[in-house]
């Protein structure tokens, strides 16, 4: 059993989804790091939060591939020396994006609310109600800089409040600032006119201290502004000017070191929170869940998602990856699982074709079965060894397929048996589109699925759902459209668990399939 070791204090549920999948996991987050691993030096994992992961801690475990951050940033982990021995290094990106979110939500409130203030005066026996009138949140005007995965989130939990919503990200569009009800508009235009505003940008070169005097210069009295990104982003000696001439509440969760001590900001932040933006059992719980299936993911299916020191390129959304291994999965067992495959050729449609050395591996790791191969050199190299062809096709653009991807696979006794699988990614989500002659099939091929291909005729369906029904399975969604003159359909069932390969087996010789088989992802 493949060991992974997590060395710190996690939510237990990534230990229990790594052994659910057949891993042997050691956790143990009180052991000295160093100390742990000398006695597991055969682990192929490690999942972390801040530990120091240096050169010497990788060196320690010459069967490492894989070093999950259950987390965002990845600043203790060595990732040069990680990707120099082959070591691929991921985080888990998004999975506190809610809990600061509502952070800065609840640091809005509490700025303009006098919640802190009122607190200590009133815990001193004071009886203050006449200085601390505050202002709402409702009706009013909110800007967001930075409109990443913490600013769309911030605006979807602003909605209750009613408010005017203006945001700046140069790098988002006029159609997603509309799908969050929210106006595109110039840094200037947002200090000027908003009475709340939340950082949620990355620190940069081109961020370093962005928020300074001309736009300190420019907000109104009594605006509450508030700091949940970076401490890098904002001019702490521009807002201390500032703060001479008027009133800007600043509530600030960010700071040079994370550590004890006076901070720089002291005179300057109404409201100080120890860097607790992440700080939830739901994130914890977000990451923890995220690190297993990456690992999972990685380790079982050779897919690469949130790799930090692997160049997949910027331009490629992870999920097109994780589409061309489910079309090579389904391609595998819809021409069988034991079949020699002779030929892959693949195409890519849009700018997908500028990504096929990204995309290709994915699809030698579902058909092979190996998934130790992740990278181009790999593929080509199974591929060499196995005599497989693989050709990239020239891809037809007037066909208007988007950004999609075929994958054929040519096997059979005379090389005559093939197979071709479609399928694109709608709203993040990958979606099987067309399966041989089987077209307009829109599945989400994920989780567990019975296909039957058959002779065209009424009644099929019904027994198919019986036969399920009976062993206690639930259809969660089905699909079964017939071939293009009508002789032949295909059902295509998401089941709650994993079906028994003899009952498929039965199903198919009970009702003459011309194919019966399942797919697990
Ligand atoms: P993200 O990458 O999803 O979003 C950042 C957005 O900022 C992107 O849309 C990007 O286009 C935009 N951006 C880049 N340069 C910009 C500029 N010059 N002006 C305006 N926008 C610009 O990141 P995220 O996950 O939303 O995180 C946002 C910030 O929150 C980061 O700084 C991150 O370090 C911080 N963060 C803080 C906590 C906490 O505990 N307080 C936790 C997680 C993340």
């Amino acid at each position: 059993m493949p060991k992974i070791i997590i060395p710190t204090k996690l939510e237990t549920v990534c230990k229990e989804l790594l052994e659910a999948q057949g891993y042997e996991v050691i956790q143990d987050g009180k052991t000295e790091l160093k100390a742990l691993l000398e006695k597991h030096r055969d682990a192929v994992g490690l999942v972390v939060r801040s530990e120091k992961i240096t050169a010497e801690v990788i060196d320690m475990l010459p069967s490492l591939r894989l070093v999950v951050r259950a987390g965002a940033g990845y600043n203790t982990i060595d990732i040069k020396h990680a990707r120099s021995r082959n070591v691929a290094v991921m985080n888990t990106p998004g999975a506190n994006s809610n809990a600061v979110a509502e952070e800065a939500v609840g640091l809005m409130i509490a700025g303009a609310r006098y919640f802190v203030e009122g607190d200590k005066t009133t815990r001193a026996g004071l009886w203050e109600k006449n200085k601390y009138m505050g202002s709402e949140i409702t009706g009013k005007t909110v800007g967001i800089l930075g409109f990443g995965n913490i600013g769309q989130l911030l605006a979807k939990r602003l909605r209750g409040f009613d408010v005017k919503l203006k945001i700046y990200d140069p790098f988002v569009s006029l159609d997603k600032a509309r799908e969050h009800g929210a106006e595109i508009a110039s840094m200037e235009d947002i200090f000027a006119t908003c009475d709340f505003l939340s950082l949620h940008l990355p620190a940069t070169k081109e961020t370093e201290k962005i928020i300074s005097t001309q736009f300190f210069s420019l907000m109104k009295d009594g605006a509450v502004l508030v700091n949940c990104a970076r401490s890098e982003v904002l001019d702490e000696e521009a807002l201390r000017e500032a703060r001479k001439t008027k009133r800007i509440v600043f509530c600030n969760d960010v700071y040079d070191k994370d550590e004890a001590g006076l901070k720089t900001c002291n005179d300057i932040a109404d409201i100080m929170l120890p860097h607790l933006g992440a700080s939830t059992f739901e994130a914890n719980n977000n990451a923890a869940r995220m690190a297993a299936n990456q690992t999972i993911n990685f380790l079982d299916r050779g897919l690469a998602m949130h790799v930090v020191n692997k160049s997949i390129p910027d331009g490629l959304a992870p999920e097109y990856q994780q589409l061309s291994s489910a079309l090579a999965r389904f391609a595998r067992s819809y021409i069988g699982a034991k079949a020699p495959v002779f030929e892959i050729q693949a195409s890519f449609y849009g700018k997908l074709k500028d990504f096929s050395r990204w995309l290709i591996p994915p699809i030698v790791a579902a058909i092979s079965g190996d998934n130790k191969i992740t990278d181009i050199d790999q593929a080509e190299e199974y591929l060499k060894s196995r005599g497989i062809t693989c050709k990239i096709r020239d891809t037809d653009e007037g066909k208007r397929y988007g950004e999609s991807i075929t994958v054929d696979l040519i096997s059979g006794a005379q090389q005559m048996d093939r197979v071709s699988v479609r399928g694109t990614l709608t709203e993040g989500n990958i979606i099987l589109s067309r399966m041989g002659e089987f077209g307009k099939l829109y599945y989400e091929p994920t989780g567990h699925t019975a296909v039957f291909v058959y002779d065209d005729r009424p009644g099929v369906l019904a027994q198919i759902s019986q036969s399920m029904a009976l062993e206690g399975l639930n259809i969660e969604d089905i699909r079964s459209p017939h071939n293009e003159s009508g002789s032949k359909s295909i059902a295509i069932l998401k089941l709650n668990a994993e079906p028994a390969v003899e009952l498929i087996e039965k199903v198919g010789r009970l009702l003459h399939c011309h194919a019966a088989f399942t797919v697990h992802i």
